[in-house]
C-alpha cells in the first residue's frame, strides 16, 4: 500500500508488481505526476477526450474529403482545384496517421 490516496474516490492506492499505481476501489490505474499527485482523473478524461476526438476527426475529414471529392468534381478553376487536391492529400494523410495510432 501506497501513502497516496486515489484523487476519484480518496481510497488508498497499491502499486502492482510492474511499478504501475492501481485503485482497488476505482479498479483503475492512477497515473502519478512528477510533483507526486494521483492524476487519475485528469489522465483518465485526457485518455477519453484523445479516444474520443481522434474518432470524430476521423468522421469529420471522411465526410470533407467526401465533400472535396464532389467539388473536384465540379471544379474547373485550376487553382481551386489545386488547393482541394492539396486539402485532399493533407487529409489522407492525417486519416492514415489516425489509422496507425489506432
Ligand atoms: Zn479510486
Amino acid at each position: 500500500m501506497l501513502d497516496l490516496t486515489c484523487p476519484a474516490c480518496g481510497n488508498p492506492l497499491f502499486k502492482l508488481k510492474n511499478s504501475e499505481i492501481y485503485c482497488p476501489s476505482c479498479e483503475k490505474k492512477v497515473i502519478i505526476e512528477k510533483q507526486g499527485q494521483p492524476t487519475e482523473k485528469k489522465q483518465k478524461l485526457a485518455q477519453a477526450g484523445k479516444d474520443k476526438n481522434v474518432s470524430d476527426l476521423g468522421l469529420v475529414l471522411n465526410q470533407k474529403l467526401n465533400d472535396l471529392k464532389n467539388r473536384l468534381a465540379t471544379e474547373t478553376d485550376l487553382s481551386t482545384i489545386y488547393k482541394i487536391l492539396k486539402t485532399i492529400k493533407l487529409g489522407i494523410t492525417i486519416l492514415n496517421e489516425i489509422k496507425q495510432n489506432q
